[in-house]
């Protein structure tokens, strides 16, 4: 059976995933969000000239020379500006971010200052500018300063707020719905049978969805029977993609197959050449995109790490894409690899020059989640790949169970 290389795999499952609709919500809700239109500024930062220190403004023309006495007029607060326009020989009491009176165009700091009752005695010269920001310092009304296909951080949210937009429109959670397939499986916690293993792929890839943006909606467990799995399979109604994991190696296969194909599974591909994730499916059925990821966990965790993050990120309005790999000094030798892509669990660490060194782990076996849960990332092997010493370059990526690239 022919494997299907990653990159086409990769081409059909973006081919198979659209962005989600739009919804509008709260700025306060929206971190971590694509938004999905453009937006402007709804007022000018600062509105007016503002000062950017505590102490007085003034006519920058009386202060050419330094010591010189000015009268104090009056007193401008953030929020209580002073109302009348400042004359030559008159200075005027001002607090950071409060408005600049008509006629001042300068502000010295109060440390520069002797005061005397409303003699104000100043030991620093001015300049037309001296300690103010102009008005639209930061931006104007109407400035688009957060675009469609954005992420939004928690930087935008304060961007948002400041140019006094309560409400955004972004691309809808994507609803993941999450079904493990397998008779010897049982949820945590649950008391385990000698032939029994935990189900550890259901809270595994709930929880990268949860972390990339998404709400899990776990199905459960299907056993490996036809009724059990179409039982479970009832759940699959409103969400917007299904992930199996387990059933879908050699042995199994067309117990799943058969009954997705009952319930309108139409498949795109199964089988595809990257070590671990082999046996990954993907099809739809009927209008829902669907991913069959291996049983083993770290199979599961690869494949998901591969396709459904970037399925999940074009859901909600980013490009479907994968994290640039960057280059590492390998750690220790690696042997020669076949004809699948492999990901190989490292840890990464700095030589003394400063320079990322990705050492993998003795065993990779697909069911070992201890040293998946420790790696920092994965060393890429190439398609048939030559064996490469200790000290050689390579290709890395960090894992990730965020939408930000690392
Ligand atoms: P399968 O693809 O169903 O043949 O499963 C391959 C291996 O992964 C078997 O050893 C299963 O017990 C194990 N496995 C399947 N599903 C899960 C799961 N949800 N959590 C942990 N291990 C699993
Ligand atoms: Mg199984």
């Amino acid at each position: 059976m022919s494997l299907l290389p990653l990159e086409d795999a990769l081409a059909k499952v973006d081919g198979g995933i659209a962005p989600l609709p739009a919804e509008q919500i709260s700025v306060a809700e929206a971190v971590g969000r694509v938004l999905a239109e453009d937006v402007a500024a709804r007022l000018t930062q600062p509105p007016s000239a503002v000062s950017s220190m505590d102490g007085y403004a003034v006519c920058s023309s009386d202060l050419q020379t330094q010591p010189r006495t000015l009268t104090r007029v009056g007193e401008s607060q953030a929020g209580g500006p002073f109302e009348g326009t400042l004359q030559s020989g008159q200075c005027v009491r001002i607090f950071t971010g409060a408005p600049l009176p008509a006629g001042a165009d300068a502000v010295i700091m109060q440390e520069d200052t002797d005061v005397d009752g409303d003699q104000v005695t100043f030991k620093e010269v001015a300049f037309d500018g001296k300690f103010v920001r102009r008005a639209g310092l930061d931006f104007s009304k109407g400035d688009v300063l957060v675009k469609a296909g954005q992420l939004l951080t928690a930087r935008d949210i304060g961007l948002l707020c400041a140019m006094n937009v309560p409400w955004v429109k972004v691309y809808r959670k994507p609803r993941v719905a999450i079904l493990a397939t397998g008779d010897e499986l049982v949820m945590p916690g649950e008391a385990v049978r000698e032939s029994q293993i935990i189900s550890s792929n259901s809270l595994m890839v709930a929880a990268m969805v949860t972390a990339m943006g998404g709400v899990p909606i776990n199905l459960g467990i299907a056993g490996d029977t036809e009724e059990s799995l179409r039982a479970t399979l009832a759940g699959l109604n409103g969400a917007d993609i299904l992930i199996t994991s387990g059933g879908v190696s050699v042995g199994e296969y067309d117990l799943v197959r058969n009954v997705l194909g009952e319930e309108g599974l139409d498949i795109d591909f199964w089988r595809i050449a990257i070590k671990p994730g082999k046996p990954f499916m993907f099809g739809k059925i009927g209008e829902i995109p669907a991913m069959g990821l291996p049983g083993n966990p770290v199979s599961a965790y690869v494949t998901a790490f591969i396709f459904l993050r970037a399925a999940l990120k074009k859901m909600q309005g980013l490009p479907f894409e994968q994290d640039k790999p960057m280059k590492a000094l390998l750690g220790a030798g690696v042997p020669v690899n076949g004809i699948r892509q492999e990901y190989m669990r490292a840890v990464f660490s700095h030589d003394d020059q400063g320079r990322l060194v990705a050492t993998p782990y003795d065993k990779q076996d697909s069911s070992m989640l201890g040293n998946l849960a420790h790696c920092e990332g994965f060393i890429i092997r190439p398609v048939n790949g030559e064996a490469l010493q200790a000290g050689s370059e390579t290709d890395v990526i960090y894992v990730n169970d965020s939408l930000l690239s690392v």
